[in-house]
């Protein structure tokens, strides 16, 4: 049998398509993933509260968020299936979508694997995660925690930055520690760093381990060039190294950006091969948020229904 459609991942752009894909009676199938780059459900299945996902004034745990767009995807058809996928082949048609368990034939593709933020396994970074540190500032930044305490930023790019200049909004002071002695982030944005008087910048720092009760106290930091060790009293920390596109299947095949994350055109979810499309943060090194991955996953399913569409006359199709 060949299906209309498959999708490969189920965080919020994966069940968004589903969603989408599902009411437009495609029968989608999706590939939740099992243990490759992260875990069914995706990366909100690693936070506790959301506080920016617009319909939950109160805010909502991240598992449970998921869960209910799941149950969302499965009330509109779509197959659920929790597996890996482990290769994609996209020279041939219909296109081949090989999961560790299965292989699957499918006319068209949406991709919605996501990115993994970059970690620095620190000593009690395991321990503090989510109780003190964390890899969106945009994110959990409002976060009582943070209130008019101090914070620390590890990073030296324009993601960086920002992240530092968001924090001062709740924190009251703001350490960036940076490995170098120079920043990577454009020029616009060191001058507001440095104009910035709740900011600090460390230079030549590195963080070395993470201390506190229940919550982030007190980190240990480095002077890379003395050796000279130190305390800083925060209650956050906020890594902002970068993130990690789960692309390596679709190398060689799709056009992919320097930093490996999937290149779609303009105001389109298109990749470079007709009938593959991309949402969500496997595409977005800028946003990176949970609404505009649900939303591009809205826009690639309509236009891969589109698209279907228009090829009807000469695709044979999995109908209800
Ligand atoms: C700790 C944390 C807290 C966050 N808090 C917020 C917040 O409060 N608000 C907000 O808006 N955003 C938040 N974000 C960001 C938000 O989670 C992401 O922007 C969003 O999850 C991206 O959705 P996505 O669907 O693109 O990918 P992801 O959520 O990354 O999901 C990717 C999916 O792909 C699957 N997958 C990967 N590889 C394969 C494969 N080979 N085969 C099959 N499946 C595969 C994974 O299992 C996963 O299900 C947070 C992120 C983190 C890490």
């Amino acid at each position: 049998m060949i299906e209309n459609l498959v999708i490969i991942g189920s965080g919020p752009a994966g069940y968004t398509a589903a969603i989408y894909a599902g009411r437009a009676q495609l029968k989608p199938v999706v590939f939740e993933g099992f243990a490759a780059s992260g875990v069914p459900g995706g990366q909100l299945m690693t936070t506790t509260e959301v506080e920016n996902f617009p319909g939950f004034p109160e805010g909502i745990q991240g598992p449970k968020l998921m869960q209910r767009m799941r149950q969302q995807a499965l009330r509109w058809g779509a197959q659920l299936i929790t597996d890996d996928v482990v290769a994609a082949d996209f020279q041939q048609r219909p296109f081949l979508v090989i999961a560790a368990e299965q292989v699957v034939r499918t006319h068209a593709v949406i991709i919605s694997t996501g990115a993994t933020a970059k970690r620095l396994h620190l000593p009690g970074e395991e321990t503090f995660w989510n109780n003190g540190i964390s890899a969106c500032a945009i994110c959990d930044g409002a976060n009582p925690l943070f209130q008019s305490a101090e914070v620390a930023v590890v990073g030296g790019g324009d993601s960086a930055a920002e992240e530092a200049l968001y924090l001062t909004k709740y924190a009251r002071k703001v350490h960036l520690l940076v490995r170098r002695d120079r920043l990577r982030a454009s020029k616009t944005m060191q001058d507001r760093l440095f104009n910035h008087p709740q900011i600090d910048i460390h230079w030549n720092c590195i963080p070395l381990s993470a201390h506190g009760d229940e919550v982030l106290r007190r980190i240990l930091v480095q002077e890379v060039l003395t050796g000279t060790v130190s305390e800083l009293p925060v209650s956050g920390l906020f890594y902002a190294i970068g993130h990690t596109p789960n692309t390596q299947l679709f190398q060689g095949q799709l056009l992919l950006d320097q930093a490996g994350y999937i290149q779609t055109g303009g105001k389109s979810t298109a990749t470079n091969i007709p009938g593959v499309w991309a949402a969500g943060d496997v595409q977005d090194h800028h946003y990176r948020q949970a609404i505009t991955a649900a939303g591009t996953g809205c826009m690639a399913a309509l236009e891969a229904e589109r698209w279907l569409a228009e090829q009807q006359s000469f695709l044979s199709f999995n109908v209800a």
